[in-house]
């Protein structure tokens, strides 16, 4: 029987960097994936492909929409290949878990493919089509993941009532798509279909659209997708999902009791994802989960069996990639000796639609709940130069600052790369930064970033120069 210091089951973003970060650490490490390629959601069927066809489909919508502005004149009508869309985003998966292979192997990281599951607390069964075999572990990671979840009455029959996973490989662009869930999924799915020329009506539960982020981010990102043609449902309560043939009816009650129906040919259910122990077998080590199954772990990521850790979408907390790593190499470094912190605070949440949503910190309504006294700045993109020489003049960056010290409490912006721009104000964060060491600090002209200097004067003392 093979031995090791570490097994991590679960080769997801939390997985296949926990074991890196093991194997730096001079740790003996295997990793244990059910499906035949590496990287977890993330890779496959997450944060990557999505992106790629957000990218594809942006491409699109500027050259149907924008570019004759930019005196780009395409002679003949614009033509979509769907199916190349597709196959483009299918390639960039491929390289990207290709390459968690090459990371594994110049890690000398044993890598096994089969469902892994607990035999006892130093045992773990791994058994795939052709084989079943049993390794030894001095210590484990659980970094099994999520799965999406849905609604007690909806059947997810893969076809027409599909979640995400299905909605990044359809064969066709939906007539009319019906996204249940004004989530991250949600928006960023719908606004890829919306692009492509299909109707996407999105009926959401609360009273906004990605409700845990800042109100203000809500309000601006519901007002630019309008724009771009999306229908909005707020505060409906959906009853019911039924299949007729290749027709797909949502029930639901508005605010005011009524019922409401939507005819589509597609319905996303994007509610939100369940941690996944299924087959793990937990019990036989002993490892606890709580009600909504996540397994329980302290501040050390440890469960209640010492030897057994756990990381990423199937423990507490946002369910992000970036969260999952942070987490991956914490336990690590933790096996090694070493005493590493996150400040969870400080893991930036991101929309990646057009333009991008981007947080970090406490929203608005958090300090109002928690009684801090803040003072508020904010600065709109349209009045930069670099915004209107790319034509991206939507959204605005907002920093919140604490009403006594200064200290920057939370920044959320809407806007034409802020995925990116967010890095400055957790940088800036991490240091405990003021509202003015922002403002004093020099940005290159022109650029997005100008906004955080500017929104950053607005939250000094109101000393925005161009707004
Ligand atoms: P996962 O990535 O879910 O990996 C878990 C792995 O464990 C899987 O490969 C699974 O097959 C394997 N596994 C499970 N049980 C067993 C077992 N018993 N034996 C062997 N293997 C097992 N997050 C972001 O930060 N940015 C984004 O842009 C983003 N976009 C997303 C888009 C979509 C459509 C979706 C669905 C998610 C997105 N996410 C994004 C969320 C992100 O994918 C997850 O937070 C992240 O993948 C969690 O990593 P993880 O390692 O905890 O688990
Ligand atoms: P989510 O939690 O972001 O959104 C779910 C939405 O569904 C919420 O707005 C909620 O109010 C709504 N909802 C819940 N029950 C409902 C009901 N009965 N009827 C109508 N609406 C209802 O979840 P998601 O969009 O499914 O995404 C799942 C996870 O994946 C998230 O935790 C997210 O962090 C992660 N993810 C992240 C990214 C990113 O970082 N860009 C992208 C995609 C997914």
């Amino acid at each position: 029987m093979s031995s090791y210091d570490v097994a991590v089951i679960g080769s997801g973003p939390g997985g296949y960097v926990a074991a890196i970060r093991c194997a730096q650490l001079g740790m003996k490490t295997a990793i244990i994936e059910k499906y035949n390629t590496l990287g977890g959601t993330c890779l496959n069927v997450g944060c990557i492909p999505s992106k790629a066809l957000l990218d594809s489909s942006h491409h699109y919508e500027e050259a149907l929409h924008h570019f004759e502005e930019h005196g780009i004149e395409i002679p003949g009508d614009i033509k979509l290949n769907f199916q190349k869309m597709i196959e483009r985003k299918g390639a960039v998966v491929e390289q990207t878990t290709k390459g968690i292979d090459f990371l594994m192997g110049k890690n000398k990281i044993e890598v096994y493919h089969g469902m892994g599951s607990f035999k006892d607390a130093t045992h773990i069964e791994i058994a795939s089509d052709d084989k079943n075999e049993t390794i030894e572990a001095k210590y484990s990671i659980i970094a099994t993941g999520s799965k999406p979840s849905t609604l007690p009455f909806i059947k997810i029959d893969k076809e027409r009532i599909i979640t995400s996973t299905e909605a990044l490989s359809l064969t066709e662009i939906p007539k009319h798509l019906i996204v249940i869930g004004g989530g991250v999924i949600g928006l960023e799915l719908g606004q890829v279909y919306r692009r492509l020329g299909a109707e996407v009506s999105v009926v959401e539960y609360m009273d906004r659209i990605i409700p845990t982020m800042d109100g203000s981010q809500s309000k601006e990102l519901m007002k630019v997708m309008k724009k771009q043609g999306v229908k909005f449902y707020l505060s409906h309560k959906v009853s019911a999902v039924e299949r007729n043939g290749k027709e797909v009816v949502v029930t639901a009650k508005n605010a005011k009791d009524e019922t409401v129906t939507f005819e589509g040919d597609y319905c996303l259910v994007s509610v939100g994802r369940r941690p996944y122990t299924d087959g793990l077998k937990l019990e036989r080590a002993g490892v606890k989960a709580n009600e909504r199954g996540q397994v329980e772990v302290n501040d050390h990521l440890q469960t209640n069996i010492s030897n057994i850790y756990a990381i990423g979408d199937v423990i507490r907390g946002a369910m992000l990639a970036h969260k999952a790593e942070e987490e991956g190499v914490l336990v690590a470094e933790i096996l090694a000796g070493q005493k590493p912190h996150i400040n969870y605070n400080l893991i930036p949440g991101v929309v990646y639609t057009w333009p991008e949503v981007a947080s970090v910190g406490k929203t608005e309504e958090q300090l109002k709940e928690e009684g801090v006294s803040y003072k508020m700045g904010q600065f709109p993109m349209r009045a930069l130069g670099r915004s209107r020489a790319s034509g991206d003049t939507d959204g605005f960056v907002k920093i919140l600052s604490d009403a006594n010290t200064d200290e920057i409490l939370g920044v959320h912006m809407v806007g034409a790369r802020v995925a990116d721009l967010i890095t400055e104000a957790v940088t800036a964060m991490e240091f405990r930064a003021s509202a003015e060491d922002l403002a004093r600090m020099s940005h290159a002209h022109p650029t997005y970033a100008e906004a955080v200097k500017e929104a950053a004067l607005d939250a000094t003392d109101k000393r925005s120069i161009h707004s």
